[in-house]
């Protein structure tokens, strides 16, 4: 099978610090520079050769780079299903220049409390994240919120799901993957976020959980097809082998005569060889980056083939029932039952009246 799917990193550069990430604080990350908008287009043409079907432009922050609105452009001009991720602390200034642009538009958000946000991100961003939600369904768009469970935030989950039913917006919970030698959730915290998946408006890729379960990737039986299933491109314009976040190699894509070479490196013998290995060096025991897991179960038929699939077409039944919500009128969520209070607060605050609030803004390029 062909790549399907390009990890497509923007920028290192971030303005939260999150407690289970280092990408904006690495020390190799911090001397990358961006590229000028055409270089990445030129890849984008390329991963349209490969035969990508999804480009997931992240980072960092994405929306630090401040060309997104024309790769964007671009990537939806060739078909591409384009998804964005990012923390909602910057959407609202960019979101009319976004809007239409992302067909999958993803906020992170692990909490109702603004200082426990503040605590496990770095900013006091989460009035706008809130806010964020607001402006993305006023435009149109359906957005997600991606809800990130760590042994500290999975107490205020249910929290979240509430606030995601009354907004109307789908959650997508999953556990926290071991990246930074942050902590993880035992098998008693998937058990909750196995509870949890039963409620509307809740997705959660069962293939993932019990990936986690069976505890990660088998380099003896490897079930990674990070290098097959996926393109990474790095800010500078790189191919990264054999993912992001393990990457023991940058392979410097060229460009001449407005077209880049990603998909000759791709085809190339030394990558096909790379390829050959994936899941299986050191550093894959127990690996479960989720970020190269939901393509990589896409084939062969096997039980997380079975269940990711089954995750898929729970997705799309809550993005339909999103959709419906949305322009008809109707709510067909079914809501959880207790006292809705603080969640109510915490959607009514409005953020223009709290500039203390506001989180800092980095802007690059
Ligand atoms: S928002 Fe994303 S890139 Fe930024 S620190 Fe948090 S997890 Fe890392
Ligand atoms: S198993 Fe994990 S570390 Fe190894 S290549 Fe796959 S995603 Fe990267």
């Amino acid at each position: 099978m062909p790549p399907v799917l390009a990890n497509y990193y923007l920028t290192y550069k971030c303005n939260s610090r999150c407690t289970y990430c280092d990408i904006p604080v690495k020390p190799e990350n911090i001397p990358i520079k961006e590229v000028a908008p055409e270089v990445i287009i030129e890849n984008l043409h390329a991963l349209k050769r490969l035969g990508v079907k999804v480009v997931d432009f992240t980072g960092g922050e994405p929306l630090l780079y401040k060309h997104l609105p024309v790769v964007l452009k671009e990537a939806k001009r060739l078909g591409f299903f384009t998804s964005v991720a990012n923390t909602g602390t910057l959407y609202p200034a960019k979101a009319e220049s976004l809007r239409g642009l992302i067909d999958d538009l993803k906020f992170s958000l692990s909490t109702i409390d603004p200082e426990f946000y503040k605590s496990e991100r770095g900013i006091s961003g989460f009035y706008k994240v809130i806010e964020s939600l607001k402006i993305a369904k006023s435009l149109g768009e359906r957005p997600s919120i991606i809800a990130t469970a760590t042994p500290e935030s999975l107490a205020g989950m249910e929290d979240v799901i509430g606030l995601a039913q009354e907004m109307g917006v789908v959650v997508l919970l999953g556990p926290v993957f071991d990246f930074c030698d942050n902590e993880l959730l035992q098998a008693e915290g998937i058990a909750q976020i196995h509870r949890l998946a039963k409620y509307d408006n809740v997705c959660v890729n069962w293939a993932f959980t019990q990936f986690f379960l069976d505890g990660g990737n088998n380099i003896a039986k490897p079930r990674c097809k990070a290098i097959s299933s996926t393109i990474v491109v790095s800010p500078d314009d790189h191919l990264l082998l054999p993912c992001y976040h393990m990457h023991d190699e940058r392979l410097k894509i060229k460009h001449e005569d407005g077209r880049s070479n990603l998909d000759e490196i791709w085809h190339s013998t030394h990558v096909q060889n790379r390829k050959a290995e994936e899941g299986s060096w050191g550093f894959c025991q127990g690996c479960t980056i989720w970020c190269y897991f939901e393509a990589s179960f896409l084939w062969p038929p096997d039980k997380y083939f079975l269940l990711n699939l089954k995750s898929k077409w729970r997705w799309g039944n809550e993005k339909l029932k999103q959709l419906v919500e949305q322009k008809s009128g109707l709510c067909l969520t079914r809501k959880l039952a207790g006292d809705k209070d603080k969640i109510m607060k915490a959607i009514s605050t409005n953020p223009l009246n709290s500039p203390a609030s506001k989180p800092t803004a980095e802007i690059i390029c």
